[in-house]
């Protein structure tokens, strides 16, 4: 049975006795709407940690578009139903006053370079310092041994794991890989949002990706952003970007060479509902 916390107090009892034992806590920090790419987070979280804290919280502040946070969707009942089957451990859902106190200051000193000002960074100014600040409150509060988060969010987890290694947090990131239906959509909380016609022409991020995973040995990477950008386009997607980066430091690369891990990245509008996605090219690390 999982226990429900709204406060980190009672929270904190609990890890208290966990830590006594020696136990290895890991956390999943999400938005709720929660849907199998969550629960799949959950169930690698424990098989590497004795105990697996969830948390639910819409931050405020990572969202740029006021709009899309309010149509943000918030389905909590469902989302504890959910967490049961995979019988998470503990589920925190603090109220924003517990994460932005308002007699403190919980402001994020930290230069995140060129990460935020590429590909999401630069469609959605302020996002990862939203993130970012979000983040390093709930670890300050949970501060578990391990946080997990999904390959699905590619430029979230490297700019995390910059900011782990910059202010020199003692904690390990796991990455889980992406969920997908069975057309190769990437399972997000925005798809509900979507017809069902357009869930189904929204697998078209992943058929692109996986035309120009196969063909990047042989064609040009400009020539490959292009062609995915166009074919988005002519299947009815506004797309922003179609980015081949550098995994190791989200560098845009001109050519393979000399680069030993390539990722894709793709953002694209459909039906008024904004969609990311990435698929690794090739790891020769
Ligand atoms: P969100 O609730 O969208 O902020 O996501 C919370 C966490 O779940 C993040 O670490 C995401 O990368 C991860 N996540 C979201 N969708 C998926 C998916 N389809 N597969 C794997 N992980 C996911």
């Amino acid at each position: 049975m999982t226990k429900i916390f709204n406060s980190i107090v009672d929270l904190e009892i609990e890890l208290k006795e966990v830590r006594g034992n020696c136990e290895i806590i890991a956390f999943v920090p999400t938005m709720g709407a929660l849907h199998q790419g969550h629960l799949q987070l959950v169930k690698e979280a424990q098989k590497i940690a004795d105990k697996v804290v969830m948390s639910i919280f819409v931050n405020p502040t990572q969202f740029n578009d006021k709009n899309d946070l309010d149509k943000y969707p918030k389905t909590l009942d469902a989302d504890i139903k959910l967490v049961q089957t995979v019988g998470l451990d503990y589920l925190y859902v603090p109220d924003e006053t517990e994460i932005y106190p308002p007699e403190k200051i919980v402001e994020l000193e930290l230069n995140l370079l060129h990460y935020d000002q590429v590909m999401e960074g630069a469609f959605r100014p302020g996002h990862f310092k939203g993130v970012c600040q979000v983040v390093k409150r709930l670890l300050d509060l949970v501060d578990p041994h391990i946080l997990v988060m999904g390959q699905k969010d590619f430029q979230q987890y490297s700019i995390i794991q910059f900011m782990i290694d910059q202010l020199l947090l003692p904690i390990r990131l796991h990455v889980v890989n992406t969920k997908r239906d069975s057309r190769g959509l990437a399972l997000s909380s925005r798809n509900m949002r979507l017809s069902e016609s357009g869930r189904i022409k929204a697998a078209t991020i992943f058929r692109t990706m996986k035309t120009i995973k196969s063909k990047i040995k042989l064609e040009g990477i400009s020539f490959l952003e292009s062609y995915g950008f166009n074919r988005l386009k002519r299947a009815g997607f506004e797309p922003e970007y179609v980015s081949i980066v550098d995994g190791s430091d989200l560098k845009n690369i001109t050519s393979i060479h000399g680069t030993k891990y390539a990722v894709i990245c793709v953002a694209a509008w459909l039906e008024k509902v904004r969609l990311i996605d990435n698929m690794v090219l090739f790891d020769e690390r």
